[in-house]
C-alpha cells in the first residue's frame, strides 16, 4: 500500500511534468487536498508529507477537525454545497470559499465577514454542464452574479469553480475546463471592483492533468491522495 507522503509525491510530480510539458509556471498551480470524511490523523499524515492546502465540504464536519487541527500555516478551503444560515461558520473557518452560488448566500457571506472584519476570498461555482441536479451559478447568470458581488465591500472574488460530470475518459472533461476558462476571461474584460479573477478551482483526481493544460490554479484531489471514502 504507498503511503500519503508516497501519494502527495506521485500527484506533486504530476503537477508539474503536465505544468511542464504546456509551458505554465508550476507556482501557479496550488495542489488542495481534499480531506472530506477522512479522520484529523490522516490529515495530520498530509501535512507531514508537505500538504499546505486542505479541502472539506461539510461545515460541521470541517469545524470540528480545523478546531484540532489549527490553521497555522494551513489553508482551507470549503468545496462543498454552501447553505446560507451557516455562512458564518466558513467564514470563520475558511481562507476560500470556492462554492458561492447565489446572490443569496454571497450577502450571508459578506454579511458575517463584515462582523469580523474580514474580506473573505470567494470563487463562483458554475454548473458548466447544466445538470439540473447540480449546484452552481447558471452559466448565462455568472456574469450578472459577478458584477453582483463586486458591490459587496467585504467579498474578494477571485476566480471560478466546477465539477463536470464524472468521464472515464478524463479528455471529455476538457471542453467544460475550456468553457470555465471563457466565463473567466468574459468576467476579467468587465473590470470590476474587488475581482481578481487570478483563479479557476478544477481538476480533481481523475482528471487534474487536463483540468490544469486548460488553465486550472487549484486542482482538489481527494481519492488519489487518502485512498477511497467509506
Ligand atoms: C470530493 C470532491 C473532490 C475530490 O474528488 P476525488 O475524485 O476524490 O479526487 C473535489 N472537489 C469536490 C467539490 C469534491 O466534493
Amino acid at each position: 500500500m504507498p503511503t500519503i507522503k508516497n501519494n502527495f509525491d506521485r500527484i506533486n510530480k504530476e503537477i508539474m511534468s503536465t505544468a511542464l510539458s504546456c509551458g505554465r509556471n508550476i507556482d501557479t498551480i496550488q495542489l488542495i487536498a481534499v480531506s472530506k470524511r477522512k479522520s484529523v490523523e490522516t490529515i495530520m499524515e498530509g501535512i507531514k508529507a508537505g500538504a499546505k492546502h486542505f479541502g472539506e465540504n461539510y461545515i460541521q464536519e470541517a469545524v470540528e477537525k480545523i478546531d484540532r487541527i489549527g490553521k497555522d500555516g494551513i489553508y482551507w478551503h470549503f468545496i462543498g454545497h454552501l447553505q446560507s444560515n451557516k455562512a458564518k461558520f466558513a467564514v470563520q473557518y475558511f481562507d476560500y470559499i470556492h462554492t458561492v452560488d447565489t446572490l443569496k448566500l454571497a450577502k450571508a457571506i459578506d454579511q458575517q465577514a463584515k462582523k469580523i472584519d474580514k474580506v473573505q476570498k470567494i470563487l463562483v461555482q458554475v454548473n458548466i454542464s447544466e445538470e439540473k441536479t447540480k449546484s452552481g451559478s447558471n452559466t448565462k447568470d455568472t456574469l450578472q452574479l459577478a458584477e453582483q458581488i463586486s458591490l459587496f465591500k467585504n467579498l474578494s472574488l477571485q476566480g471560478l469553480m466546477c465539477m463536470p460530470p464524472y468521464f472515464l475518459d478524463p479528455e471529455k472533461a476538457r471542453i467544460y475546463f475550456k468553457q470555465l476558462d471563457h466565463i473567466k476571461e468574459r468576467i476579467i474584460a468587465l473590470k470590476l471592483d474587488n475581482v481578481s479573477m487570478e483563479h479557476l478551482s478544477m481538476g480533481m483526481s481523475n482528471d487534474f492533468k487536463v483540468a490544469i493544460e486548460e488553465g486550472s490554479t487549484m486542482v482538489r484531489v481527494g481519492t488519489s491522495l487518502f485512498g477511497g471514502r467509506d
